[in-house]
């Protein structure tokens, strides 16, 4: 038996070829695919984007902090009513 183990990737139980991975996700992570261990990512589970705040990315930080995508901005004011006549 190999002394290295089943691939890190998520949900694989294959045989481990290199860094980690199986022979499926090798390849992925050299083309780019999978999530380097380099940089740190987001600590909310499931999640792979890399930190932008604290340990958070943006999108986790910004839900953590109850921060919505986009400011909302004020209603627009009241428009005329349709078919006004003055
Ligand atoms: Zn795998
Ligand atoms: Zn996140």
């Amino acid at each position: 038996m190999p002394n290295t183990g089943t691939c890190k990737a998520t949900d694989c139980n294959h045989e481990v070829i290199a860094r980690g991975y199986c022979r499926k996700h090798y390849r992925l992570w050299k083309a780019g695919e999978m999530p380097k261990p380099r940089y740190k990512t987001c600590t909310e589970e499931k999640c792979r984007k890399p930190r932008v705040r604290a340990s958070l990315c943006e999108e986790h930080w910004n839900a953590a902090h109850g921060k919505k995508a986009e400011a909302a901005a004020p209603a627009a004011p009241a428009a005329p009513a349709e078919g006004a006549s003055a």
